[in-house]
C-alpha cells in the first residue's frame, strides 16, 4: 500500500493526512473548499513545527512529510492510483454514501475504501458500492497525531484480508488498531457518550453544578478532562447527533439526549467552536470560565 487518498481537510482530515505522509506514504488530501485545504496545510506544518521543537522529529523528515502531501479539488484527479481511500468528510449520511458511491466508482478494483465516521453504520456505507468486502471503518481519535488508538469496525460484509491489511497498516502508522463491530456507536462512542449525557442529565436534575461533576469525574476516576468539558470538546452538537444514532440504532431509551443538551445545540451553544458550552472560551485563555447560565449566582 503507497498511496492514500484522504477526503475531507477538517479536524480530522489534515490529522489523517499528517501520520500517512510523516509515515512516508504519498497523500492525495481532497476538499471541496480550497480554504480547507489551505488551512490544512498550514496546520501539517505548524504541528510538524511543534514535533521538531519536542525532538519527536527532524527538519528533514518535516520537508518529507510536506513532500508526500498533495491537494486537490477534485476526487477524480487522483482517485486512479490509490490503494487506500479514508473518507473524514462532514459526519452526515447522505454525503457519505454519495462519496462512496463516486469513489467506489473512480478508485481502481484493489483499493479499499475506509471511512472514520464516528457513528454512521459502515454495512450501510458499503451497501452503496460493488465492493462491499473492501469497506471498512478506520476510526481516529482525535488529536490524530497524538492519540494512539484506532478503532477498526467490521462492516457486516468485511473481509478478513480487508481488516488485517487496514489492522496491519495502523501498527505501520504506530497506532494500537482494536477491531470492533458494526452496531451503532461501535465501542468508543457506545460507551462515551452515555457517560457525557449522564453527566447532562446529572446537572439538569440539579444534582450537582458543572464544575462538580468534572471534579467528581477528574479526581475520582482520573479522568484527564470531567466529561461536560470534554462534550464542549467534541462539540455539543456532534454529541447530540451520536446520542440520536444510538438511540435510533439500538431502540433503547436509555440512550434518550437529555433536553437540556437539546436545548443548548438548538440555541448555538456548541462547545468550543461557538465560543460557549458548558463553559466560555475566549481565544488564547485556556482558564475554564462557567458559562453565565451555569455560573453560581
Ligand atoms: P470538519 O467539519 O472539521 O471537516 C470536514 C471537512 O469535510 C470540511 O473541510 C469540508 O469542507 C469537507 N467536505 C464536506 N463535503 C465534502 C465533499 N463532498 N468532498 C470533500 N470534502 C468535503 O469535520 P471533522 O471533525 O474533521 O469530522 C470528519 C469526520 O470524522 C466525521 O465523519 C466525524 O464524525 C469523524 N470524527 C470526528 C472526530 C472529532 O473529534 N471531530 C473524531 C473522530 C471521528
Amino acid at each position: 500500500m503507497q498511496n492514500i487518498i484522504v477526503i475531507g481537510a477538517g479536524t480530522m482530515g489534515n490529522g489523517i493526512a499528517q501520520v500517512f505522509a510523516i509515515h512516508n506514504f504519498k497523500v492525495s488530501l481532497v476538499d471541496i473548499s480550497q480554504q480547507s485545504l489551505d488551512k490544512a496545510m498550514q496546520t501539517i506544518a505548524a504541528n510538524c513545527d511543534r514535533m521538531i521543537a519536542k525532538n519527536s522529529l527532524t527538519a528533514e523528515q518535516k520537508a518529507n512529510a510536506l513532500a508526500n502531501l498533495t491537494t486537490y479539488t477534485n476526487l477524480s484527479e487522483c482517485a486512479g492510483s490509490a490503494d487506500l481511500l479514508v473518507e473524514a468528510a462532514t459526519e452526515n449520511v447522505a454525503l457519505k454514501l454519495q462519496l462512496f458511491q463516486q469513489a467506489d466508482q473512480l478508485c481502481p478494483p484493489h483499493c479499499i475504501l475506509a471511512s472514520n465516521t464516528s457513528s454512521i453504520s459502515i454495512t450501510k456505507i458499503a451497501a452503496v458500492t460493488a465492493r462491499p468486502h473492501k469497506v471498512i471503518g478506520m476510526h481516529f481519535m482525535n488529536p490524530v497525531p497524538v492519540m494512539k488508538l484506532v478503532e477498526i469496525i467490521r462492516g457486516y460484509a468485511t473481509d478478513d484480508e480487508t481488516t488485517q491489511a487496514i489492522m496491519n497498516l495502523s501498527l505501520q502508522l504506530q497506532k494500537s488498531p482494536v477491531e470492533v463491530n458494526d452496531y451503532a456507536g461501535f465501542v468508543a462512542n457506545r460507551i462515551l457518550m452515555p457517560m457525557i449525557n449522564e453527566a447532562i442529565i446529572t446537572l439538569y436534575e440539579g444534582v450537582a453544578g458543572v464544575s462538580e461533576i468534572d471534579t467528581v469525574m477528574k479526581l475520582g476516576m482520573a479522568h484527564p478532562m470531567g466529561p461536560l468539558q470534554l462534550a464542549d470538546f467534541i462539540g455539543l452538537d456532534v454529541c447530540l447527533a451520536i446520542l440520536n444514532v444510538l438511540y435510533e440504532g439500538l431502540g433503547n431509551p436509555k440512550y434518550a439526549p437529555c433536553p437540556l443538551l437539546v436545548n443548548m445545540v438548538t440555541a448555538g451553544k456548541l462547545g468550543v467552536k461557538s465560543g460557549e458550552g458548558f463553559y466560555k472560551y475566549q481565544k488564547g485563555s485556556k482558564e475554564l470560565v462557567l458559562a453565565d447560565r451555569f455560573a453560581k449566582k
